[in-house]
């Protein structure tokens, strides 16, 4: 079962060696958390863990959650609760396509029950109005956010990070909705800092993740740092640079990144190593979260040729 298979899961941590880091006098390091299920993007399982739980002992049978038609949080809800003997709805942003991506046929795939949402309702979608209607169709059901984020979804993130990581000075992730770097802030040891790179283009996310650690009281001083600079013209946006820059490292290294989150990260923490960001003799850890299931539907749109694994 996918949960256990979480739980028990010793992630894969493996060393880049590319003449660029070396030259800088840095280690890179990438916790492979994509690896822990195809389906489903690293970041997501921890974030679904502790409210499938949840769902299961509120004694809801179906769990329902929102998400765009290419969402890593949409496939990766149906293919956890699927695992867990759970039901799922995906209610998705704006109309049916007349032919599902990707995305969208896995998910139907794994069980879920999939309903679309005009964008005017799906602005409005977390409000009592909504949830009432959303009830009236569906029947009861646990209610886990766009994104996924909520309490439960933090103390899952929580658990990213392990006592073999207690040698690195730096941790790196991307940023949608924060879920991710919260919990890697909540568990990040005194002397290590947390580098947070935004796929979202715009400033408001220094308040936004710092609202949201206040309000899950995680104490946060000097201990984490935003890079706003990396989006590539917004979220699931891109540039020839950074396709360049994917197959580049695809090719290099053996890691696929996603164009959405993961491409940016590594692109982000690259630029820094270059521009000497880093002290030399620094270890840096970067989150992998994932992401990959969404490389097929963007090569469809894009008529792009990335690797899926
Ligand atoms: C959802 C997602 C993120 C962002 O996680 P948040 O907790 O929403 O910040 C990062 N990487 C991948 C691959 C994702 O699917």
């Amino acid at each position: 079962m996918l949960i256990s298979v979480l739980e028990t899961k010793n992630h894969i941590t493996q060393e880049v060696f590319l003449p660029e880091i070396k030259e800088m006098g840095v280690r890179l390091f990438v916790k492979r958390l994509d690896k822990i299920h195809p389906l489903a993007s690293g970041n997501k399982f921890y974030k679904l863990k502790y409210n499938l739980e949840a769902a299961k002992q509120s004694g809801n049978s179906t769990v329902l959650t929102f998400g765009g038609a290419f969402s890593n949080h949409i496939l990766a809800t149906a293919a956890s609760a699927e695992a867990a003997g759970l039901k799922s709805i995906g209610i998705i942003r704006g109309e049916c396509p007349a032919e599902p991506n990707p995305t969208l046929k896995q998910a139907r795939a794994n069980g879920m029950t999939l309903s679309f949402m005009d964008r005017t309702t799906y602005r409005k979608k977390h409000e009592k109005e909504i949830i009432d209607r959303l009830q009236e169709e569906f029947g009861n059901f646990y209610l886990i956010p766009e994104g996924g984020t909520n309490a439960l979804a933090i103390k899952g993130t929580a658990e990213i990070l392990t006592d073999e990581d207690q040698t690195m000075d730096f941790i790196c992730c991307s940023i949608g909705t924060g879920g991710t770097i919260a919990g890697l802030i909540k568990s990040a040891m005194p002397h290590q800092k947390v580098l947070g790179f935004s796929a979202l283009k715009g400033e408001f996310i220094h308040q936004e993740i710092a609202n949201l650690l206040q309000a899950h009281e995680i104490p946060s001083q000097n201990q984490y740092a935003l890079f706003s600079t990396y989006h590539f013209g917004g979220y699931a946006k891109h540039k020839p640079e950074l396709i360049a820059f994917i197959k580049k490292f695809k090719q290099a290294t053996g890691i696929p990144l996603d164009p959405v989150y993961t491409g940016k990260l590594f692109y982000g923490v690259m630029d820094n190593i270059k521009s000497s960001f880093f002290p030399p003799g620094s270890h840096i850890l970067l989150i992998h979260s994932g992401g990959l299931q969404g490389i097929q539907g963007f090569n469809q749109r894009f008529g792009e040729t990335l690797e899926t694994e």
